[in-house]
C-alpha cells in the first residue's frame, strides 16, 4: 500500500486514476484546483478512509508525505489551455518545479502527464519517443506545448542532478466518460452535439487524423508505467494507434447515437496537427501494454454517459 498524490485528481482522466489506484488498496491524495475538474467525478470517493481531497493550486509549493506523484494538472483542452495561456504554462512549468521539489524532499516516484503535443505537426508519421517533434513556440497552442516540453525537461533535470525517480508519459487523445459537457474536445463536442441534434462541428476539412484511446486503456497504462523498474524514465507513448480522419469520426458518432445532426465546417485552428498516431512499440514491449477497447465500445461508453447529462 502506498500513499499517492494525484495533481488534477478530479479531472477527467485523474478522477478515473483516483478510482484505479483506490480498487487497488492505496491511499489516494486528491489535489485540485477545479479550474476544469469537478467535484462530481469524486463525489463517490468522499467519505473513503483511503481518499483524502486538497483544494490546491499547483503553482504554489505544497508540502505533504507520499511515496508517489501523479502530476496531471494542467488543463488539456484546447479551448481550456488557451482562455488564460499564461496561467496554463505556468501551471504546467511551477507545477512540475513543485511536484519535482516535494519529490525530491520525500523521495517520491514522480509520473508526468506529458502529451502527444510535445511532437507539435509532426513530420513522421506515426510518432515514435525518439522523434524530438515541430513545435510553433510562438503560438496559440505554445502555452500547452512548451510548458509541457519544459516540464519534460524538469524531470530529466531533477532525475540527473538530485536523482528523483521520474516517468514521463506522452498521452495521445483519450476519451471516456467523466469529460466535461463543456470540454471543447472533439469525441465530447461531437457527442453533445449530436444526442442534441445540433450541428456537427468539424473543423477545417476534416482530414485531419488523431487516434483515439479509451480512459480505462489509458489509467492501465499509467500505473504500469509507475510500476516499471526506478531506473526506466521514458518518455513513453501511450494512445491507440488506430487512426481515424475527424469526418470519419463525425459520421460514426452521428450514426451510433441516431441523431438527425448535420456536419458543417468551421474553420481550422492555428497549428492544428495534420495527423497524429502514436508508436506504441516501446509500450507493448516494455510493460508489456496493449489497449484493448474498440472506438465502438468506447463511444458506446461515452454516449451512455453523456445521453442523460444533455
Ligand atoms: P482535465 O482538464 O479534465 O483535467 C485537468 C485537471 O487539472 C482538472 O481537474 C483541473 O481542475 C486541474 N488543474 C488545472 N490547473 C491546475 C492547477 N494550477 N492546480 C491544480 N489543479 C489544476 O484534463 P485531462 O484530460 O484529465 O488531462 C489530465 C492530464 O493529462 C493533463 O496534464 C493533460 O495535459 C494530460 N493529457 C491528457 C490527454 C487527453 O487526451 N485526455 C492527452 C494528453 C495529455
Ligand atoms: N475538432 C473539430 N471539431 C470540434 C473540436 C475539435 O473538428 O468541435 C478537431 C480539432 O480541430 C482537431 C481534432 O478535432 O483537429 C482534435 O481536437 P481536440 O481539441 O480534441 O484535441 P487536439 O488533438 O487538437 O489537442
Amino acid at each position: 500500500m502506498e500513499r499517492i498524490l494525484i495533481t488534477g485528481g478530479a479531472g477527467f482522466l485523474g478522477s478515473h486514476l483516483c478510482d484505479r489506484l483506490i480498487e487497488r488498496g492505496h491511499d489516494v491524495i486528491c489535489l485540485d484546483n477545479f479550474f476544469t475538474g469537478n467535484k462530481d467525478n469524486i463525489r463517490h470517493l468522499i467519505g473513503n478512509p483511503r481518499f483524502e481531497l486538497v483544494r490546491h493550486d499547483i503553482i504554489n509549493p505544497i508540502f505533504l508525505e507520499v511515496d508517489q506523484i501523479y502530476n496531471l494538472a494542467c488543463p488539456a483542452s484546447p479551448v481550456h489551455y488557451q482562455y488564460n495561456p499564461i496561467k496554463t504554462i505556468k501551471t504546467s512549468v511551477m507545477g512540475a518545479i513543485n511536484t519535482l521539489g516535494l519529490a525530491k524532499r520525500v523521495k517520491a516516484r514522480v509520473l508526468q502527464a506529458s502529451t502527444s503535443e510535445v511532437y507539435g505537426d509532426p513530420e513522421i508519421h506515426p510518432q515514435t519517443e525518439e522523434y524530438w517533434g515541430r513545435v510553433n513556440p510562438i503560438g496559440n497552442r505554445s502555452c500547452y506545448d512548451e510548458g509541457k516540453r519544459a516540464a519534460e525537461c524538469l524531470m530529466m533535470d531533477y532525475h540527473r542532478q538530485n536523482g528523483v525517480s521520474v516517468k514521463i508519459v506522452r498521452i495521445f487523445n483519450t476519451y471516456g466518460p467523466r469529460m466535461s459537457l463543456n470540454d471543447g474536445r472533439v469525441v465530447s463536442n461531437f457527442i453533445v452535439q449530436a444526442l442534441k441534434d445540433r450541428d456537427i462541428t468539424v473543423y477545417g476539412k476534416g482530414s485531419q487524423t488523431r487516434s483515439f484511446c479509451y480512459v480505462d486503456d489509458l489509467i492501465a497504462g499509467l500505473v504500469k508505467m509507475m510500476e516499471t523498474p526506478a531506473d526506466f524514465t521514458g518518455p513513453i507513448n501511450l494512445g491507440n494507434p488506430i487512426e481515424f480522419t475527424i469526418l470519419e469520426l463525425a459520421r460514426m458518432i452521428i450514426k451510433m447515437t441516431g441523431s438527425r445532426a448535420k456536419i458543417v465546417f468551421r474553420p481550422l485552428p492555428q497549428d492544428d496537427p495534420v495527423q497524429r498516431k502514436p508508436d506504441i512499440a516501446m509500450a507493448k514491449r516494455i510493460f508489456p501494454w496493449n489497449p484493448e477497447v474498440s472506438i465502438e465500445k468506447g463511444l458506446e461508453k461515452t454516449i451512455s454517459y453523456f445521453r442523460p447529462l444533455v
